[in-house]
């Protein structure tokens, strides 16, 4: 899904994906299915920020149907053509819609993490697909986006959040209360994950204002000794 987005935040004006023909992936991973179910979901994301989802198109063959793939790249190719640069078939800005892939781009992981369960089902046959991701769920998806936020009472500054976050959105230390930087965190709920769960200071919130970060000299934790 990554690299679709980005793609299209490069500015590309199409993308076009082929797999190996449903049930006859030679992996017991079936990653023709999985791609077919990222792609929905793309499409329906596409819809959701005003991106003509025809310019993302799946497509199964098998190795030796040269003229099919052939006939279907000129076909998408022309489709591509006929829909213009990014931006002209949706009416808007391309530099706009660059801007609001990128936004999405940034969910990535939280979008995978929330459809996981989705995106790994399989279908009889491709037919089957039809309607898979609906507008209502895409729209509940972006409603419900989290954000994480370390309680300064409970961090007990472990460091295995800071160690563990993939973007370094958490700023910490040794005898540091932890503190997560809302512009770069991608929203992937590992920090939720990992926090031990006696100390349970990191809190996902979904509805409502994030608690401003304590302040910077504010955070060294008093740790109580056993001298007398
Ligand atoms: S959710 Fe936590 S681990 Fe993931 S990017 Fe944000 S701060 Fe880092
Ligand atoms: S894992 Fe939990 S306790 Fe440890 S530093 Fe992160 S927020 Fe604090």
């Amino acid at each position: 899904m990554k690299f679709v987005l980005r793609a299209f935040s490069n500015g590309m004006d199409g993308v076009f994906i082929a797999g190996c023909r449903l049930n006859e992936c030679n992996y017991v991973t079936h990653g023709n299915y999985h791609a077919l179910t990222m792609v929905l979901l793309c499409r329906k994301i596409m819809e959701y920020i005003g991106l003509n989802p025809e310019r993302l198109r799946i497509e199964f063959m098998s190795s030796s149907e040269g003229l099919l793939f052939a006939e279907i790249m000129n076909d998408f190719g022309k489709h591509v053509n006929a829909l213009g640069p990014l931006g002209k078939s949706e009416g808007i800005d391309g530099d706009e819609l660059k801007s609001k892939v990128r936004e999405i781009e940034k969910l990535v992981p939280y979008i995978k993490m929330a459809t996981r369960e989705k995106l790994a089902s399989r279908l009889e046959n491709e037919e089957e697909y039809e309607g898979f991701f609906t507008t209502g769920e895409i729209e509940k998806l972006f409603h419900e986006v989290p954000s994480y936020y370390i309680d300064p009472d409970k961090c007990q500054a472990c460091m295995i959040c800071s160690r563990r976050c993939p973007v370094e959105a958490i700023a910490g230390g040794k005898n540091l209360i932890h503190v997560v930087d809302q512009e770069t965190c991608i929203k992937c709920g590992t920090c939720f994950e990992v926090c031990p769960p006696r100390f349970g200071a990191v809190k996902m919130i979904s509805d409502g204002p994030v608690p401003p970060p304590i302040p910077e000299e504010e955070r060294k934790i008093a740790r109580k000794t056993n001298k007398k």
